[in-house]
């Protein structure tokens, strides 16, 4: 039985709202509304206001929200319109001050809020976001599990792949795969990048021919009670690496190694960057790494912190970031080796499994 956080979560959000001088706040970013209330629905509306958090969300999700959200929100279910139901919620709270989320709401409902009689609206950014950082330990087990799922499907997989067959067949059989194991969804589009291909840092996944001696890239996720894997390995396909190959690979690997063992909470995301952005510099290949060395992970897979050359702040204890260092020579091909690790204040746990020992598929 997993500890029930969501009062926790809210009075932290509370607090977090007073700070702002708001009297109210409307979340419409769902992995935040899920973040509050446990709701995994795709529409809702949340109201946190210093004495109540009302869920207002249509008929299709009367019994889901009721199953869900439970006793952690007033659960208000309006058939006609939920924006008309949060007007009369507003008015009835009496809320002054109501605060938006900018990156989640469109313009056109920013606007049908801010016509709201007797109410002044104030944009916000972050404020959910910014506890969500902070994992508890069911969030960093829920993420080791979705990565040793992801872990799981690869291994599965991988023995199977021949030159000859297409990017698109691989990706098919590694997303059948982590299905089959409990993914709940892919966080994001599977990429299988092979040959040249390898040298796009977010290829799409194409009908590319497998060739022997290529490089396949995957990079694919896994999706485990909300929370989020993010794994990328690099192989070589039917032929073992040439000396070229090897030489970048064990550049890559270096400085993974390097920022894996290094990164800690307190450093800055640009100080963790430079773990493995020195390395590469070093060994010449500084103008192929040209992304940042990672990001946050939870129940989106792009999250706070970033592990980058422009993030000045610390990066906080218990969040859980990727490392993720790349090189990648236009025309030639690349190579990125990514894992998960939690920033716990004792040092960095990396939460998937690392095995980035060079592979070679010696099968025709
Ligand atoms: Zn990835
Ligand atoms: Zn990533």
């Amino acid at each position: 039985m997993t500890q029930d956080r969501r009062p926790d979560r809210q009075a932290a959000a509370r607090r977090a709202l007073e700070a702002e001088g708001l009297d109210a706040l409307l979340v419409t970013h769902l992995p935040n509304i899920r973040y509050l209330t446990g709701f995994t629905g795709t529409s809702a509306l949340l109201l946190i206001t210093p004495e109540r958090t009302v869920f207002i969300s249509d008929f299709r999700y009367e019994s889901q929200a009721e199953q869900e959200v439970g006793a952690s929100a007033a659960v208000e279910i309006d058939r006609a319109s939920v924006w008309d139901r949060l007007a009369r919620t507003v008015a009835a709270a009496g809320v002054g001050t109501l605060g938006l989320e900018a990156q989640s709401l469109t313009l056109h409902d920013a606007e049908r809020v801010a016509a709201m009689p007797r109410m002044r609206v104030q944009s916000t950014s972050g404020i959910i976001e910014r506890l969500r950082v902070i994992k508890d330990p069911d969030e960093v087990d829920a993420i080791r599990r979705a990565a040793a799922l992801a872990a799981a499907a690869l291994d599965q997989v991988l023995p199977s792949v021949r030159p000859g067959e297409t990017e698109l067949a691989v990706a098919a059989r590694l997303e059948a795969a982590l299905r089959e194991r409990g993914s709940e969804w892919h966080p994001f589009q599977t990429i299988v990048a092979s040959g040249p291909r390898s040298a796009l840092p977010h290829a799409r996944t194409s009908t590319r021919t497998i060739e022997r001696g290529d490089w396949l890239l995957l990079d694919f996720g896994a999706q485990v009670d909300g929370y989020c894997a993010d794994l990328t390995r690099t192989i070589v396909a039917g032929a073992r690496a040439d000396a070229r190959q090897r030489a970048v690979y064990e550049t890559v690997r270096a400085a993974q190694q390097r920022a894996l063992s290094g990164v800690q909470a307190g450093m800055t995301g640009r100080e963790a960057d430079a773990l493995a952005r020195d390395l590469i510099a070093a060994r010449g290949f500084g103008d192929a790494f040209g992304h940042s060395l990672g990001h946050g992970l939870g129940l989106e897979v792009h999250e706070a912190p970033r592990l980058a050359a422009t993030a000045t702040d610390p990066l906080p204890a218990h969040a859980v970031v990727t490392v993720e260092p790349g090189v990648y020579l236009p025309g030639w091909g690349g190579v990125r080796l990514e894992d998960d690790v939690y920033l716990s204040p004792d040092g960095p746990v990396c939460l998937s499994d690392n095995r980035t020992d060079l592979i070679e598929l010696m099968r025709e």
